[in-house]
C-alpha cells in the first residue's frame, strides 16, 4: 500500500530562527565546519542504534555494518551525508530539527546582545549542530527513517532555513539518514573531492566509523575509506596529533572551540578500561543546570552505552567532557547498574584522581591557564570541599580567593599564597564573606586588618560560605572569619594597651544605653577594635551562622533560626563622642537605630524598615539645620 504523503508545513521556534540567523552571519569565515557537524550526528546515529540493538538485534535489519557515507554532485550542486544509523520518525525530525529542547534556551537566547560579534562568541557555547547546514545550503533535504518501524514508511524534511520547513511522508526503504545540501553559489568550493577529503581528514578522522567517499579519477570506480576509522581513544597516544584531539573534544562536547587541557589515559589489570577526557575552554551556557545533558559517554568494549553517565565523575567535575571505555562492564549495564557498582567506583576514583592531579599540574606549572580555568569553574569545584571530605586538602589547594593584598577581582591568591606570606605571630587565615565582591572589600571590618597588614581573604560566591563551615583549617593553621566572635589578632600586649579593655565607665554606660534601645535588635552591644574609620559594625556570634549564609539562606526561602548580632561601636569615633553627649532620650533613640542600620546595609544586609531608616535620617538633617541657622 503506498504512503498517504501528509504534507505540512511549519514554523521553526522563535529559538531556531534566532540560531539560524546568527550562525549564517556569524560562522560565514568557517564554514566548512557542517561536513564535521553532520558527521558528528551521524556517528551519534549509529552509536544509538548499536546501543538500542543490544536489547533487540531484529533493528539491525541484517545490516550491522555501520557506515558514513559523502557524495556530492557537481551538476545539481549537491553534498550528501548519508548513514545507517538510527535514523527520525516523523515526530522526531519535527522534534530535533525545528525545536532546541534544552533547558535553558530561552535564558541564552535573552542574554544575547545583537552585536553580532559578540553573540557569534555566544553561540560557541551553544553549540552549532545541525542548523550550521544553512551557512554553505540554500536548501537542506533530509530524508529518513527509525530503525524498528514496521514497512517502508520513511519522511522528508526540506527547508530553506527562512523561517520554515514542509515535512512529509514517503517511501523510503533504507534505514537511517540522508541529509542533502543544495548549495549556495558563493559555497560551490566545497564541490571537489580533495577538498571534502580534507576537511574530512582534518575535523573526523577520530570518527569510529568508516567514511566513505567515491573513489575520484575518470576510469575509477568502487569505494574509499576516507578516515582513519578507529576510535582514537584505543590508539596508541604517540600516534595522535593534538588536533585529533581537539576535534575529538568538538564532537562528543558538541563545542566549537578546542578543549583547554585533555587527559587520555589506559589502566590495565584487575580493572582495564581507557578515559580520554577534557576540561572545556569555557563553560556551557547551561552549565549550572543540574539536568544539563552532555558530560562523560560510557563506552563498554567500544560500544557506546550511554550519554552523561554521572557516575564516572563527581558532581563538583560535572564540567569534564569525554569518554571512559570499560573492558569489564557488561553490555547491558543500566543506570541502576551504574549507582552500585564496585567497578564504577573505581573508574571514578581513578578518573578523579587523574583530574585532581592534571590541575595541580597546570597550577604549578601554567598559571595563567589554570587562572582560566579558575575564572570558568572554579566554583564548581569549590563544591567539592562538600561532597569530598578526604580529599579536602587536595581540593583546598586548587581554590583561589581575591583577598585584601591584591588589587582586582580577579581569583587568584591560593591558600598556599596566604600562608607563605602571614605575618610571623599570625594565628589565623582571615576571611570575609559578603553578596558581592565591592560589599566585602569595603567592609568595616576590614579596618584593623588593613591597618595591621594584615591579609584577609575576600570572598564573595555563595558557595564560599559552604567552603568555610567544611574546611576548618589548612596547613594547620584555623580559618578564622573576621565578621565574627571575639577579635583575637594574637597581639595581647597592643590589646590591653587600646582603651577597649579599660574598662571603662562611660563607655560601658554608653553601650548599655545602646542596648537598651536596641534591646529586640541585637544580642550585645560592646566596643572593638575592630574599627578605625566607621563608626560601627555588626558581627556573628562566635557559634552562630555566620550573616551572610544567614541571608543567602533566607533568600533561598529556608527557614533559619533567628540569631541576634552583635553591635560593636568604635570608642575613638567622633559619631560615638557625640552620642556620648547627648542628652536627648529620642535624639539617642535615632542615633543608636541608625548607627545599626548603617552597620547593617555596610555589610550588604537588608533594612527590614527602610522608610523608618529614611525618616530618622531625614529628622537629623532637620537638627542639624536648625543648630546652624
Ligand atoms: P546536537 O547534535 O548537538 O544534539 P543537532 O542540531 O546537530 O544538535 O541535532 C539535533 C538532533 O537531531 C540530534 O540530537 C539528533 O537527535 C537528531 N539528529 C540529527 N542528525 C541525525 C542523524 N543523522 N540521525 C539521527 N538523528 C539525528
Amino acid at each position: 500500500m503506498a504512503v498517504e504523503a501528509k504534507q505540512e508545513t511549519r514554523g521553526f521556534q522563535t529559538e531556531v530562527r534566532v540560531l539560524l540567523d546568527l550562525m549564517i552571519h556569524s560562522l560565514y569565515s568557517n564554514k566548512e565546519i557542517f561536513l564535521r557537524e553532520l558527521i558528528s550526528n551521524a556517528s551519534d546515529a549509529a552509536d544509538k542504534l548499536r546501543f538500542d540493538a543490544l536489547q533487540n538485534d531484529g533493528l539491525y535489519e541484517g545490516d550491522a555494518e555501520f557506515k558514513i557515507r559523502v557524495e556530492y554532485d557537481k551538476k545539481q550542486k549537491t553534498i550528501s551525508v548519508i548513514d545507517n544509523g538510527i535514523g527520525m520518525s516523523r515526530e522526531e525530525i519535527i522534534e530535533h530539527l525545528g525545536t532546541i529542547a534544552r533547558s535553558g534556551t530561552r535564558q541564552f537566547f535573552e542574554s544575547l546582545t545583537g552585536d553580532q560579534s559578540k553573540d557569534a562568541q555566544l553561540i560557541g557555547q551553544f553549540g552549532v549542530g545541525f542548523y550550521s547546514t544553512f551557512i554553505v545550503a540554500k536548501k537542506v533535504e533530509v530524508i529518513s527513517r527509525r530503525a524498528g518501524l514496521p514497512g517502508t514508511e520513511g519522511v522528508r524534511w526540506v527547508s530553506t532555513g527562512e523561517g520554515e520547513y514542509t515535512i512529509e511522508t514517503i517511501e523510503h526503504p533504507q534505514r537511517g539518514t540522508k541529509v542533502v545540501l543544495y548549495l549556495k553559489d558563493e559555497a560551490k568550493e566545497f564541490l571537489d573531492g580533495f577538498r571534502l577529503r580534507g576537511i574530512i581528514k582534518r575535523y573526523s578522522d577520530h570518527i569510529s566509523l568508516p567514511i566513505i567517499m567515491p573513489v575520484e579519477g575518470k576510469d575509477e570506480k568502487g569505494d574509499e575509506t576516507v578516515n582513519n576509522a578507529t576510535a582514537l581513544w584505543v590508539r596508541n597516544k604517540k600516534d595522535i596529533k593534538e588536533e585529533e584531539y581537539h576535534e575529538f573534544y568538538k564532537h562528543v562536547a558538541h563545542d566549537f572551540q578546542p578543549p583547554l587541557a585533555y587527559l587520555h589515559h589506559r589502566v590495565e589489570g584487575k580493572l582495564e578500561y581507557s578515559s580520554l577526557l577534557f576540561i572545556p575552554a569555557h563553560a556551557p551556557f547551561d552549565l549550572w543546570d543540574r539536568q544539563q545533558r552532555h558530560g562523560v559517554k560510557l563506552y563498554v568494549k567500544r560500544v557506546f552505552i550511554m550519554d552523561d553517565a554521572e557516575q564516572l565523575v563527581p558532581s563538583y567535575l560535572r564540567f569534564i567532557r569525554g569518554i571512559v571505555d570499560s573492558d569489564d562492564l557488561p553490555l547491558n549495564v543500566s543506570r541502576e547498574i551504574l549507582q552500585r557498582n564496585k567497578m564504577i567506583d573505581a573508574i571514578r576514583s581513578g578518573c578523579t584522581k587523574k583530574i585532581l592531579g592534571l590541575l595541580q599540574n597546570m597550577a604549578r606549572k601554567e598559571s595563567g591557564k589554570y587562572s582560566e580555568f579558575w575564572k570558568e569553574f572554579g566554583r564548581i569545584l569549590k563544591e567539592g570541599i562538600i561532597d569530598e571530605a578526604d580529599k579536602r586538602e587536595d581540593l583546598a589547594k586548587l581554590f583561589r580567593f581575591s583577598s585584601t593584598h591584591e588589587d582586582q577581582e580577579e581569583q587568584t591568591v591560593s591558600l598556599e599564597d596566604y600562608v607563605a606570606r602571614m605575618q610571623q605571630d599570625q594565628k589565623a587565615i582571615y576571611y570575609i564573606t559578603s553578596d558581592s565582591f565591592a560589599t566585602a572589600r569595603n567592609s568595616p571590618h576590614l579596618e584593623i586588618f588593613r591597618k595591621k597588614g594584615l591579609e584577609v581573604l575576600l570572598m564573595s560566591d555563595p558557595i564560599d560560605e559552604w567552603v568555610t563551615t567544611h574546611l576548618h583549617e589548612f596547613a594547620g593553621k584555623p580559618l578564622q572569619s573576621v565578621m565574627k566572635g571575639k577579635l583575637d589578632l594574637g597581639d595581647e600586649k597592643e590589646e590591653k594597651d587600646s582603651n577597649i579593655s579599660l574598662v571603662n565607665n562611660e563607655l560601658n554606660e554608653l553601650t548599655d544605653r545602646i542596648k537598651k534601645v536596641l534591646e529586640s535588635r541585637v544580642k550585645e552591644v560592646r566596643a572593638t577594635r575592630r574599627l578605625t574609620s566607621s563608626p560601627a559594625c555588626l558581627v556573628a556570634d562566635e557559634h552562630d551562622m555566620g550573616r551572610t549564609l544567614e541571608r543567602i539562606l533566607r533568600a533561598s526561602g529556608q527557614k533559619v533560626p533567628a540569631s541576634k548580632p552583635i553591635l560593636e561601636i568604635n570608642p575613638e569615633h567622633p559619631v560615638i563622642h557625640r552620642m556620648k553627649q547627648e542628652t536627648d532620650e529620642s535624639v539617642f533613640a535615632d542615633w543608636s537605630n541608625i548607627l545599626f542600620e548603617q552597620s547593617l546595609l555596610s555589610e550588604g544586609g537588608q533594612l527590614d524598615d527602610p522608610a523608618g531608616f529614611v525618616q530618622r535620617l531625614n529628622h537629623m538633617f532637620l537638627q542639624l539645620g536648625e543648630k546652624h541657622s
